[in-house]
């Protein structure tokens, strides 16, 4: 299983991103974030996706401490994996941790993040040594994890389906 951890979310600034960072996690197939922070807004926001497009398992969670995540994460036998341009490029790394086969933290910042996560992550992961995003680099970091898989993902307990179409919109309310 993988989680997602989202570093130092400030409300007015990083709303919109967390937000994606959490519909990301989602849609590609995470289980849950946890969010450095707290944001009753975004919490509407997902809950109201997940009661639509369904989803019901995926967790939020608002942490005080994220240090505290990234230990009893390790402690528990998972891996934690910090996505930074500063890192190790993803190509050269995927399948080692594919073979891991155990559960993945996958942390993502907002601003500087501080070193003690380049240290405390068993590996600092480039996605491309360029700055860019947080919402790019965990699609993207899903994307090489699940080998495309994610993109078709059906979640049971959706209400509303989208039937693919050329051109239109077509949504099915299912029962
Ligand atoms: N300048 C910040 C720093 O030095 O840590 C990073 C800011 S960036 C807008 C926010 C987050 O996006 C980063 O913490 C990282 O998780 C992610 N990110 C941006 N570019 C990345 C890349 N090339 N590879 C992996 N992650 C990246």
């Amino acid at each position: 299983d993988i989680y997602v951890l989202r570093l130092h979310h400030r409300l007015e600034r990083d709303k919109r991103v967390t937000t994606h960072v959490a519909l990301v996690a989602r849609a590609f197939g995470a289980k849950g974030i946890f969010i450095h922070g707290e944001d009753m807004n975004l919490l509407k926001t997902i809950e109201k996706v997940k009661a639509n497009w369904g989803g019901k398992y995926f967790s939020i969670e608002f942490v005080k401490n994220p240090k505290k995540v990234v230990r009893e994460w390790r402690s528990s036998g998972g891996i934690v994996v910090h996505l930074t341009m500063y890192g190790i490029p993803i190509d050269n790394i995927i399948e080692k941790i594919i073979e891991k086969n155990t559960k993945i933290l996958v942390i993502v910042g907002s601003e500087k993040v501080e070193g003690w996560y380049y240290y405390n992550s068993d590996y600092n992961i480039a996605i491309g040594n360029q700055p860019h995003s947080e919402v790019a680099a965990l699609a993207i970091f899903l994307d090489r994890i699940y080998k495309g898989g994610e993109l078709n993902i059906q979640f049971s307990d959706a209400k509303l389906s989208i039937i693919p179409q050329e051109r239109g919109k077509k949504v099915r309310k299912n029962e």
